[in-house]
């Protein structure tokens, strides 16, 4: 085991503070990395606040951060994809069991025995598994992503979830060219969310409960902004989307936006507000409609995510702060003031 600087909570209350925890040295099959960049994802939060605790209880202290961006420092003897000085990225899956169903359908993020990158039973260590809020870590070379080389680091370490998050369900549903796309929320996943529907041809229309986001999602790609509290905007474009991605963080009217859906048009929640939120079954037995929820992606399909950003040179649009100022970005998120994600300059643990 060796010791590694990081950020961790004590308590759903407390706020984030420096620490110091231990990793396991490299086992044959493991990659050690340098953290450059960590993306603060709203997941970190809901987290470090314990408000999935219904769910999934945070164990304490919690390290988060499952948007690692890095350079491999170490590999153990058996490791084939990498060598030290290669870039490196590392996102919500550190393990899994590789023998189920989901696990050999390259979905390993279904397995029932993955392990997540933080407030996951660690194997090797006991305990809970520590994320990307660090200088370094170790993760299993199955679970570390190439990433392109002629990328911002800053703007790809949110790729590793936001990014996978959303580029999954569009891409999964099919051609979506010319198709009405619709994403609700204009944060950390809605932006990169407008940036793989865009990319991928169809006509992309934002939901937004900020007035003050429409010049920036008219720049991120999007062809229509609609404020989402205007009713008569919301009623003009009734009816009318294939497809919405919904990626907002807290309780929210879900059957306004069924209602947005034409015949046969599917809603995809990826955000995970931490209460039930309500259904109408009328919004969705008119129109043959549907709703259904997606969670990040398997390994295979994340590094074919990052292949085609550093093909069509994609990243996030990233605000780089110092780890010192994690508490207030958290503060900024609660108040979906985030232009349009935080990437955690890791350089600035060193000072710790
Ligand atoms: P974020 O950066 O905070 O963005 C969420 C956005 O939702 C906000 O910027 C805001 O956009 C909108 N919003 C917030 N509160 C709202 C409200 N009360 N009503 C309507 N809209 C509201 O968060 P994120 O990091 O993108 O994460 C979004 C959610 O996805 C979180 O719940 C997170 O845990 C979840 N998540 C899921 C997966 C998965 O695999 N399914 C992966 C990662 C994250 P506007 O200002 O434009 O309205
Ligand atoms: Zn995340």
């Amino acid at each position: 085991m060796y010791k590694a600087k990081a950020y961790s909570a004590a308590s759903a209350t407390a706020p984030l503070a420096s620490t110091v925890i231990q990793r396991r040295e490299p086992t044959e099959r493991d990659i050690q990395i340098e953290i450059l960049y960590c993306g603060i994802c709203h997941s970190d939060l809901h987290t470090v606040r314990d408000e999935w605790n219904s769910v999934m209880p945070t164990i304490y202290p919690c390290v988060p951060g499952h948007e690692i961006v890095g350079r491999v420092t170490k590999v153990g003897s058996a490791v084939t994809k990498f060598k030290p000085g290669d870039l490196a990225g590392v996102g919500c899956l550190v393990d899994s069991d590789h023998t189920c169903p989901s696990c050999k359908a390259d979905l390993e993020q279904f397995c029932g025995n993955a392990t997540f990158t933080y407030n996951s039973p660690d194997k090797h260590l006991g305990g809970v598994t520590y994320g990307g809020y660090s200088d370094s870590i170790v993760v299993d070379e199955h679970f570390v992503l190439h990433v392109p080389a002629n990328l911002n680091l800053a703007g790809v370490a949110p790729l590793l979830c936001a990014g996978i998050t959303t580029y999954s369900p569009i891409h999964r549903w099919g051609d979506i060219k010319g198709k009405k796309v619709g994403v609700v929320g204009l944060g950390g996943l809605g932006h990169m969310g407008v940036k793989f529907a865009k990319a991928f041809g169809a006509h992309v229309v934002v939901f937004t409960t900020s007035t003050g986001k429409n010049e920036d999602a008219l720049r991120l790609g999007a062809d229509e902004v609609i404020i989402s509290t205007d009713a008569e905007q919301m009623k003009q474009h009734a009816g009318t989307f294939n497809f919405i991605l919904d990626t907002v963080a807290a309780d929210h009217d879900l059957n306004a936006y069924i209602n947005m859906l034409g015949l046969e048009g599917n809603i995809t929640l990826v955000g995970a507000p931490d209460k039930p939120l309500a259904l109408s079954s009328f919004a969705l037995l008119f129109g043959r409609r549907s709703v259904s929820g997606s969670l990040i992606g398997g390994l295979a399909e994340t590094q074919e995510m990052l292949d085609f950003c550093g093909k069509h040179n994609i990243t996030s649009d990233v605000e780089i702060i110092p780890i010192q100022r994690v508490n207030e970005a958290y503060e900024r998120l609660v108040k979906s003031d985030v232009k349009y994600r935080f990437s955690i300059d890791m350089a600035s643990l060193k000072s710790e």
